[in-house]
């Protein structure tokens, strides 16, 4: 989109010293873009953190104030007292809350997004959201002038503390050109996925596909206890042959067999995306009955763990119900 906003000025990136993790090779050219970044929580803090280290100019929201002033006292970020306050100056506004309804929630009022952003900016949503609903706010910010588009994550924690995630873009391929550089601070393998919700799509199938590897995995590994098999012994076989994944590769031996069990994805988080997509299957009528049972069982963990459990924490319903531990 045409604007005088696109005069931006040409400088260096500068390698951080705060880094533990290097950024991507320096020197090269890189726009200087205001950003805002709203939802530091356990995934967005190291997401800004990486931004605030490329040197781009941030301005960070987060509903609980005093994270933005924890977070803005250890960077150069700016901290912003209300959605309207962080966006003003800003040419890219990166979102990582919940869900696209919580996104949805921060466009309107004196207060909201909407009141001050400038036309010609971008809106990166890193939400993993709903694919329906961000064709609704695309929608309203084109109304505005603003480019949308989605662009959830995967990760982790981990991963976005060293710029290593992948993310899964939906929307106009020249925008998501525009903000690259932006996105490059914190992702790894960039992909472009389709039109508006395709990121949030690819994304919620995703998440399925994890939700389907952690319940039966930790089936699998309960049976294998009670015929007798240690369940290192069983993932050494299983990660050497057909039936391994990421949890039995990485989240069985390194958070189940050590009851580490560190809380780095809310279980109700997992929750919310195996649930889009079992919602998207019905609304496409794609038949999917293993998308919508696990879609089931994680309701099921997320009412008997509550809000707080990690994602990996489910498998101990399953150790309850056959009566064993798998450690
Ligand atoms: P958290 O639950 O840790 O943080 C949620 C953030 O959203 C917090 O900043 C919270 O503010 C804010 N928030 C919640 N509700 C509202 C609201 N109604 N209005 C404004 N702000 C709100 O989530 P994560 O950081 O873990 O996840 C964020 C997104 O990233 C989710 O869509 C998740 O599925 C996705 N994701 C997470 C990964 C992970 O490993 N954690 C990996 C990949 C994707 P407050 O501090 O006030 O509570």
């Amino acid at each position: 989109m045409a604007s005088e906003r696109r005069q931006y000025s040409f400088f260096h990136r500068v390698r951080s010293t705060r880094s533990f993790h290097p950024l991507p090779s320096a020197p090269y050219p890189l726009l200087s873009m205001n950003v805002a970044f709203l939802g530091l929580g356990a995934i967005g803090w190291p997401m800004a953190r990486r931004v605030a280290e490329a040197k781009f100019p941030l301005a960070v929201w987060n509903r609980t104030s005093s994270r933005a002033r924890e977070f803005s006292e250890t960077t150069r970020a700016r901290h912003a007292t209300s959605p309207a306050d962080a966006v003003r100056d800003a040419d890219v506004v990166i979102t990582c809350l919940p869900n696209s309804p919580e996104v949805m929630s921060l466009l309107d009022g004196a207060e909201g997004l909407l009141a001050t952003m400038r036309k010609g900016a971008a809106f990166v949503d890193c939400t993993s959201g709903e694919p329906a609903t961000s064709r609704q706010i695309a929608e309203r910010l084109r109304e505005h002038g603003i480019d949308f588009i989605d662009a959830p994550v995967s990760g982790g924690v981990s991963g976005a503390e060293k710029g290593a995630l992948t993310v899964m873009v939906g929307g106009d391929r020249a925008v998501l050109d525009r903000v690259r550089p932006v996105l490059e601070s914190f992702g790894q393998k960039i992909v472009h996925c389709g039109k508006v919700g395709a990121g949030d799509a690819l994304k919620a199938v995703n998440n399925a596909l994890l939700a389907v590897h952690v319940w039966s995995t930790a089936e699998g590994l309960a049976l294998l206890v009670k015929e007798g098999v240690a369940p290192a012994t069983a993932l050494d076989v299983i990660n050497a042959s057909s039936g391994r994944s990421n949890a039995s590769m990485n989240l069985f031996p390194e958070r189940v067999l050590t009851r580490a069990f560190p809380r780095t994805f809310r279980l109700a988080l997992l929750d919310k995306d195996v649930g889009i997509a079992a919602a998207v299957a019905s609304a496409d009528a794609v038949p999917a009955p293993m998308l919508q049972l696990t879609a089931a069982l994680w309701k099921l963990a997320h009412n008997s763990l509550g809000e707080v459990a990690d994602h990996v924490e489910t498998v101990k319903i399953i150790e309850q119900w056959a009566g064993v531990e798998i450690a």
